[in-house]
């Protein structure tokens, strides 16, 4: 039977530590995910390395072996991918939630793509890099404007531009100008980043002050064409030929999904979710937040560190609350 006594959407790190939270306490649940498992990870640039070390990035201290000083992204495929099949996590992948409804005696109808279910209870753990910033300038829909990034090899002795100055950012310029591609970092503020990962920082600052990676600071893009882009530098409008661009500048939470569920967002332009912080529980009677969803627009605040601990927080408080059948 679709009768759980938790439903959790989306089956990245933190929604797969939750399930083995809810396994532990032995509330029945199930996990839906819209795309492949840790499907955010699985979209992350070939050779992304983490700013974690492996243990920071464990679930249930179970360890995360990793022969580098911070684990690459194949790594953690592997890792979070045995976690799910040794522990039998129940999951259902290419599945998306388009909606819940909460019924009487505070159940929850949940809908997907492909089925209907019933909880008692519902944990968030969406994350947030579905939905880019999107910068709503003219030509950002043509074929050659990404806002992810991959792989470098791609670029290879095209004229790049990459704009924003945060790690993914930076990752990109640097990777693609090692692969052959000419690159050109369009940046808003006066300098790189200060989060950009603290060995990295240097190997950028110095590839811009050599000439190697071409930047152009407290710049905007203004317009992108089929064959240039149009900047605002200091020094007035800048075209740029070009053949492919690279807005990598964040990412954010559904928010409509959140509210569409009845949770309520801040009103400070900061769009914080309402949850009790000790339970995670939304202002919705039994819908909870778990991982970076809970971040609002400040997404850097957020991550497995620090959001792995939602899984006992908020199966804590559902086992206490749930009444003997
Ligand atoms: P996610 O991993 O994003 O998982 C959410 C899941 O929900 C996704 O699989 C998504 O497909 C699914 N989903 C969304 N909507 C639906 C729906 N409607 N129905 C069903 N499923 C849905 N954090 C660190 O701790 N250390 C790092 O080094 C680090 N490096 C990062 C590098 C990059 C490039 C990025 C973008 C992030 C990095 N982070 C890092 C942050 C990292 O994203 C999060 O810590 C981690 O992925 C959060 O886990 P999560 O489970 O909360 O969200």
């Amino acid at each position: 039977e679709n009768k759980f006594d938790v439903v959790i959407i989306g089956g990245g790190p933190i929604g797969i530590a939750c399930a083995l939270e809810a396994q532990k306490k032995k509330l029945s649940y199930i996990v839906l995910e819209k795309g492949c498992l840790v499907n955010s990870l699985y979209h992350y640039p070939t050779n992304m390395t983490f700013f974690s070390t492996s243990e920071k990035l464990e679930l249930d201290s179970i360890p995360f072996i990793s022969s580098n000083p911070k684990p690459v992204k194949r790594e953690a495929l592997e890792y979070y991918r045995r976690i799910a099949t040794t522990n039998e996590i129940n999951i259902k992948l290419f599945e998306k939630v388009n909606s819940v409804e909460t019924i009487e005696d505070n159940w929850h109808k949940v809908f997907t793509t492909k089925a209907e279910y019933l909880a008692k209870n519902i944990i968030i753990a969406t994350g947030f890099y579905d939905i880019p910033n999107f910068l709503n300038i003219p030509g950002e829909d043509l074929p050659k404007v990404s806002h992810y990034y991959n792989d470098p090899h791609y670029y290879a002795t095209q004229k790049t531009v990459v704009v924003g100055a945060s790690n993914s950012a930076v990752d990109a310029a640097l990777e693609i100008y090692r692969k052959g591609g000419e690159v050109s970092m369009v940046v808003r503020q006066a300098e790189i980043g200060s989060r950009v990962k603290y060995w990295v920082r240097p190997d950028i600052v110095n590839r811009i002050e050599e000439g190697s990676i071409k930047a152009y600071f407290h710049s905007d893009i203004k317009e992108i064409r089929e064959t240039e882009v149009v900047l605002n530098t200091p020094e007035g409008e800048k075209i740029l030929e070009n053949d492919f661009v690279l807005l990598l500048t964040g990412y954010r939470p559904n928010f409509k999904f959140l509210q569409d569920l009845g949770i309520k967002l801040s009103n400070d332009g900061k769009k914080i979710p309402q949850y009790d912080d000790e339970t995670m529980e939304t202002n919705v009677p039994g819908m909870y937040l778990a991982g970076v969803i809970c971040g609002g627009t400040e997404t850097h605040k957020w991550f497995i560190e620090n959001s792995r601990i939602h899984a006992k927080m908020i199966m804590n408080n559902i086992s206490k609350n749930k009444k003997p059948h």
